[in-house]
Parts: structure tokens; sequence; C-alpha cells
């Protein structure tokens, strides 16, 4: 190639370069929401997770790249903060105030800086054998590390409750089962309480409007994908977590949301 030609290749690439970049949209994080619920050392449950394989987890997001921030960093992503986010972002929440989240996991996590979402269900919380006590949640949100939001009044399967009521009663129902966990968690915990996770994942578009219209700006359901910009705020999804997913289980969790399939 003679100089006249790389000298007319060297001008076009400059030219195309600004243009090309420009119009480049921002680089798209790549965003993971995670679901656990119960903590052990041994498996005591299906929905319980070992202490040894969360531990593999961690190490796993850390080896894959990602950094764990919390859920509402994600969520002033969602709503267009662009700069929210570092290029991968893992999320921890924990659903239905399991006891073992205050005995098991925040001892694992002391000393650590890991933010976590907890969303529980007040009707349980010091009530059920296996719940959290009020006293215990405060303490857990008093640390700062541990934000406490809403996965309805008694965690109802909106599915089996529609076939039992009629169409005024049910969302009746289902408007005070949002309505009284955000005010009891508001009352006893602090707020504000405005993120839901939704019973067994079930919603719907009426469930989610009556959830806007109690004054949540953002739904978690557990429909195992990549969370993106362009999914609706009220059905934001997330990978439920069991023990049968270990360390190489999570990479490749990690991996396919960074589009690297294995
Ligand atoms: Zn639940």
């Amino acid at each position: 190639m003679n100089s006249w030609v790389l000298s007319l290749c060297c001008a076009l690439l400059m030219l195309a370069y600004p243009a090309a970049h420009a119009d480049m949209p921002a680089v798209q994080p790549h965003v993971v929401v995670l679901v656990y619920h119960r903590f052990a050392s041994t498996v005591d449950s299906t929905m319980t997770v070992r202490t040894q394989t969360f531990e593999a987890h961690l190490q796993a997001i850390e080896a894959a790249g990602y950094r764990i921030v919390p859920l509402a960093d994600i969520l002033r992503w969602h709503q267009g903060e662009q700069d929210a986010l570092p290029v991968k972002a893992v999320a921890i929440t924990v659903d239905d105030g399991h006891r073992s989240v205050y005995e098991t996991l925040w001892p694992a996590l002391r000393g650590r800086h890991i933010p976590v979402t907890l969303f529980v269900y007040p009707s349980a919380i010091s009530n059920a054998a296996y719940a959290m006590t009020w006293p215990q949640l405060r303490e857990l949100a008093r640390t700062g590390q541990f934000d406490v939001q809403s996965h309805t009044y008694w965690h109802p399967n909106f599915r089996v409750e529609r076939m039992h009521r009629s169409t005024d009663d049910f969302v009746k129902f289902a408007r005070d089962q949002l309505r009284r966990a955000k005010m009891r968690i508001e009352t006893e915990i602090g707020g504000p309480v405005h993120l839901l996770a939704w019973p067994f994942g079930i919603h719907d578009a009426e469930l989610e409007r009556i959830a806007q219209q109690e004054g949540y700006t953002a739904a978690f359901t557990l429909d195992a994908q990549p969370l993106q910009a362009s999914q609706p705020a009220m059905a934001l999804p997330r990978y439920l977590i069991t023990d049968g997913c270990g360390g190489r289980c999570m990479t490749n969790i990690l991996n396919a949301a960074g589009g690297n399939h294995e």
C-alpha cells in the first residue's frame, strides 16, 4: 500500500471515529440480582444454602470481576442514572426474614462491606419460630449493611387468592397486603419502604398497578435473567439461588449475564 492510500485511510478513520464515538451507546453494565432464603452449615431445607456454598459464590463473584452493590444503586441506574453502577454489578437479596439471616449470615458478613437487601413479611416477624424478631431486624438495619423492604404482609399466593375471591375483594386484599407491609416495616424499622419482592414471584399487570399506587417504585420476581434497563420496574428479575448452585454455577450465571457463555 503506498503512502497516499495510507494517509487517506487515516484521514477517513479520524473522520469516522468521533462520529461513531458520539453515537455509541454508553457501556451497558452487566447486572445480576440474586435471592437467597436460609443459611446453615448443612442443607436442612430446599431453600437453605450452606455457608461454604455462599463463600464459594462470593469468590466466584470476585473472580468474575463483579462488584457487590446495594440494590438501591441498581435501581438508580434502572431509573436512568448512567454512572450509578460499575460495569459488572451484582446485588444480594434475602427473602422471608428467616432467623438464619441474623444467626448465620450476619456473623459471616461482619467486617465485610457486602450490602444486603432483606424482603420480609411482617406477619412472621416476632411471631413465627423460624423468623427474625423486630429487634433483630432493627439491629441489622442499624449497621447500614442491611436494608429491610417488603415481601407483602403475610406472603399470600396471589394466584390462589384471586381464584377464591371476587374481583373487588381481590383488589382490596392485594392493596391491604402491600399497604400494611409497607406501613409496618416503616414503623418498626424506619423507611422508606418502596421495594417489593412478589411472593412466589407471582405478579400481573393489575398487581403491578396496585403496587405502584401503594407507593412502591420497584418490584422483583424470580425470572432468572440478567436485569436490563428496558425491563419494567414492577417486574425486575432475580436468580433464585439454592445450595445446588455452587461456585461454578455462580460463575456460569455471571458469565452468561456478561454475554460470555461457557
Ligand atoms: Zn418468599
